[in-house]
């Protein structure tokens, strides 16, 4: 993850999550969505005793503040982005391994069930949005946010996300969300990330 307002590489080439994700979608997505956050938020700390934080400071400073919506909103969404790249890999998804594959069965009972909690947060965060794999206190839960809200606000530790904004999908699926959101699950979720993820919440 990165640590400073800057856009960070695509951790894959473009066209390297086709035909699930097309590089059409994220030539869009990362290139102009992602970056466009980027470069709003430069422009808003410019000046600012915000511009040199790191990122993650920037969204803890102004979470919750009516007249830093702007910021928080920019600051936010370059943060879940970067996370949802992290989030997918190629030929990815599949069963889950090691200690996240057992927090899995101990909060869901099954990999089968995780996935439709999974899909259904996704399908059901009514507009804009993320659904997140996070890990409370613990103990693995799915949680859904609308626009740019992000568990790392809740004190909750992130473990996957999807992007459920009409921008992740629309060029490939149009009005169909739940094809998206089934592929995505099924075949590029990144479970080594989501471990790493976990094991550094403790
Ligand atoms: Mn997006």
């Amino acid at each position: 993850m990165s640590h400073h307002i800057e856009l960070p590489p695509l951790p894959y080439a473009q066209d390297a999550l086709a035909p699930v994700i097309s590089a059409e979608t994220l030539s869009f997505h990362y290139g102009k969505h992602h970056k466009a956050y980027v470069d709003n938020l430069l422009k808003l700390v410019a000046g600012t005793e915000l511009a040199e934080q790191p990122l993650e400071a920037v969204i803890k400073a102004v979470v919750g503040k009516p007249d830093r919506v702007g910021v928080f909103n920019n600051a936010a969404q370059i943060w879940n982005h970067t996370f949802f790249w992290n989030s997918l890999k190629p030929n990815g998804g599949g069963a889950p391994t090691g200690a996240v594959a057992k927090g899995i069965d101990a909060a869901f009972g099954s990999y089968e069930n995780f996935k439709k909690e999974f899909a259904n947060a996704a399908m059901t965060q009514f507009g804009s949005g993320w659904a997140w794999l996070v890990a409370d206190k613990g103990q693995l839960k799915i949680v859904k946010t609308p626009n740019a809200d992000t568990p790392l606000t809740t004190g909750q530790a992130a473990l996957l996300t999807i992007d459920v904004w009409e921008h992740a999908y629309y060029l490939d699926y149009q009005n169909r969300r739940a094809d998206f959101v089934a592929a995505v699950i099924d075949k590029l979720l990144n479970w080594d990330f989501a471990n790493a993820n976990l094991a550094r919440a403790g």
